[in-house]
């Protein structure tokens, strides 16, 4: 029997170290969780995406009854696919609202967003950047599959 380590390299920073266009980003994730329709969980979730060709857009979690709803990770990629297919997506970053604040902890996507990220990432060709958006501090992934280190491949 061996043993495998698996290792993953995150960045800590505050929105302060962001860059300008970092900085657009992650603002407009914290505006996309006022799209959010979240009356079942009130946890109102704001994704941002910017594609290869500069344009940006939002995401933003969509509940149901029925507790079948979309996350706003996926909702942001859905659209690019559906909007703009073909063109890749160069970052996302990801935040949630809820009890009359953000989060203190970065939100991370779930499983199920990594894996549909990640098959963007593949079908890009290159690394999608991930920013993970706390009250006070940033989590910064260089790549999809950082997070995903055992994916389930299919592809
Ligand atoms: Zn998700």
């Amino acid at each position: 029997m061996t043993e495998l380590n698996i290792t993953t390299k995150i960045m800590v920073s505050s929105y302060t170290e962001l860059t300008d266009d970092e900085k657009k980003l992650v603002d407009l994730a914290k505006e996309a969780t006022k799209s959010s329709y979240a009356p079942y969980s009130h946890f109102h979730v704001g994704a941002a995406i910017l594609l290869e060709n500069g344009v940006l857009i939002k995401g933003a979690n969509q509940e149901n009854a029925a507790f079948a709803g979309i996350c706003a990770e996926r909702s942001a990629i859905y659209n690019a696919g559906a909007n703009y297919p073909g063109i890749g997506i160069k970052k996302i970053a990801v935040t949630a609202f809820t009890r009359g604040d953000y989060v203190e902890e970065p939100c991370a996507p779930c499983g199920v967003c990594r894996q549909a990220l990640l098959e963007f990432e593949k079908n890009a060709g290159y690394p999608m950047e991930v920013y993970m958006i706390g009250r006070d501090k940033i989590y910064h992934a260089a790549s999809v599959a950082d997070l995903l280190p055992l994916c389930f491949k299919e592809f």
